[in-house]
């Protein structure tokens, strides 16, 4: 069984508020939403963080983002706009340790970093 809390997710071990699923990818309400809209956009197969991706990765970045504009569109938002994160490591400000994507959205952002 995996320690990992989104291979849980993935596994139904723990409960999501699912917003999107596909062969490869899923999608859920972030825990603690730090934007009106706060999502987080996982491969359902377990990645560490982007650096961990093979060099030829497949598709998996394309199907994260595909979901996304997939999201986007359907609920409404995507013409008014929104913010994807990538938090890689330590630094780069990652806590859990399965490849994410935020999408952020609901509110303007400040368009500085
Ligand atoms: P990171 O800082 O690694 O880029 O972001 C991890 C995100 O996962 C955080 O925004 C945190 O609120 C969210 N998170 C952590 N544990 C859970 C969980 O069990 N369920 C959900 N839906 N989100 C989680
Ligand atoms: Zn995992």
């Amino acid at each position: 069984m995996s320690s990992c809390v989104f291979c849980k997710i993935v596994e139904g071990q723990l409960p999501c508020q699912k917003v999107f699923e596909s062969e490869t990818v899923l999608a859920f309400k972030d825990l603690h939403p730090q934007h009106p809209i706060h999502y987080l956009f996982i491969p359902k197969k377990h990645y560490v963080n982007v650096a961990d991706l093979p060099d030829d990765n497949g598709n998996i970045m394309a199907d994260l983002f595909a979901a996304i504009k997939t999201v986007a569109e359907k609920e409404g938002f995507a013409e008014k706009g929104y913010r994807n994160v990538i938090n890689t490591g330590t630094w780069g400000g990652q806590t859990v340790f399965h490849l994410h994507v935020h999408l952020l959205s609901g509110r303007t952002m400040s368009p500085s970093f």
